[in-house]
């Protein structure tokens, strides 16, 4: 069996040259990638070695995430189809998938879960899934012509891929890598094609447009919090007052999905010491416990119509963040100016983990 090392070395060249030798018109394929990723580290593993199965429903409800902001006009207050950007070289025809999303924004669908609850879903989903098939799904692995499966066999006719032993483990180890370049990507494509280069203008906020968070949609998540926690800061524990602001845990810049466990209320001026530091561990574990154990239901149902809330995602993005930072003995910020060392805390992971599992049981996000 080839060695771990050997392995991830091999990643990265194969990556590396899938961005460069791949042929891409539309955009999809930087999506898949930049999915393939986030699901790699949103799935609790045992085994890092472990194959990874990836449901189509998985890969279909992430690429509607990574396109639904885009699938917005750009930069303008209207709704005309002229605004948004192409995000296909080959004609002057628009991806479907934007279509599909800038359709249902139009029908007052405001997020993609209630895009996900809506009577359309059923066929946006088949199509979506489509789209897929016929691009990236079978063509992100076609380097120069030739199919190099290093990811994933093409075994068609399940309804799911698997991540072949090891891969998993490689995303997660180079997940910001792997995401920004597949970004970078991205927002070059965009920006190479003619009809967007008008729309976008000299100066542009295009990367924030394509793969920002939604301020607005936050603006939700703030009573609920500010309730939940008896209107203190999560991170001093002193009261607030008209200083709100909402945090993302797992900071944004690390992981860069909206989850609904993700945030806690905290003063601007602790929101903004904090920056894109990843939190102590005492600030984890109170994490844990409000958000995943004791109020994990109720923060649920207050905002699954505007974020992915799914706690056991949440957990696993997490332990992710913490995996990283402890093989980085990255600093944990703690209080204003003040850190400790992400090294030491093995044990804690451990327990943690598994007197929440316990303390949960799984929520029915399929249902
Ligand atoms: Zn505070």
């Amino acid at each position: 069996m080839m060695s771990a090392m050997q392995q991830q070395l091999d990643f990265i060249a194969y990556i590396q040259r899938m961005l460069v030798e791949g042929d891409f018109s539309a955009t999809y394929k930087f999506a898949l990638l930049h999915a393939l990723a986030d699901i790699s580290i949103e799935k609790h593993h045992v085994d890092p070695q472990a194959k990874l199965h990836i449901t189509f429903d998985e890969l279909v409800e992430k690429f509607i995430t990574l396109y639904w902001h885009q699938a917005s006009p750009f930069g303008s207050v209207g709704n005309d189809r002229e605004q948004l950007l192409l995000q296909n070289t080959n004609s002057k025809k628009q991806a479907k998938i934007i279509t599909t999303l800038h359709d249902a924004k139009l029908n007052n669908i405001n997020s993609v879960s209630q895009l996900m609850k809506g009577n359309d879903w059923k066929s946006i989903r088949r199509t979506t899934l489509q789209t897929i098939k016929d691009g990236p799904l079978w063509l992100l692995q076609k380097l120069n012509g030739k199919e190099e499966c290093f990811l994933y066999p093409h075994i068609k006719g399940q309804p799911h891929i698997t991540l072949n032993a090891g891969i998993a483990s490689c995303f997660r180890r180079f997940y910001d890598l792997v995401v920004y370049l597949a970004k970078n990507a991205w927002l070059q494509k965009i920006q190479s094609i003619k009809h967007n280069q008008a729309l976008i203008g000299p100066q542009s906020q295009l990367h924030d447009f394509l793969f920002g968070f939604d301020r607005n949609a936050l603006t939700k998540a703030k009573p609920v919090l500010v309730e939940l926690q008896s209107n203190s800061c999560f991170y001093c524990q002193k009261p607030m007052k008209n200083d709100v602001e909402v945090d993302h845990f797992i900071p944004f810049s690390r992981y860069a999905n909206d989850l609904g466990h993700n945030f806690v209320a905290a003063h601007r001026t602790c929101n903004n010491n904090k920056r894109d530091f990843l939190a102590a561990q005492q600030h984890r574990e109170r994490w844990q416990k409000q958000n995943l154990v004791l109020n994990s239901q109720h923060i649920t149902r207050e905002l699954s119509d505007y974020f992915n809330c799914d706690a056991d995602k949440s957990r696993s993005v997490s332990d992710w963040a913490y995996q990283v930072a402890q093989a980085n003995s990255a600093k944990l910020w703690l209080a204003k100016d003040s850190f400790e060392q992400a090294a030491d805390l093995g044990l804690y992971q451990h327990s943690n983990v598994e007197l929440s599992l316990v303390a949960e049981s799984k929520p029915s996000y399929d249902a």
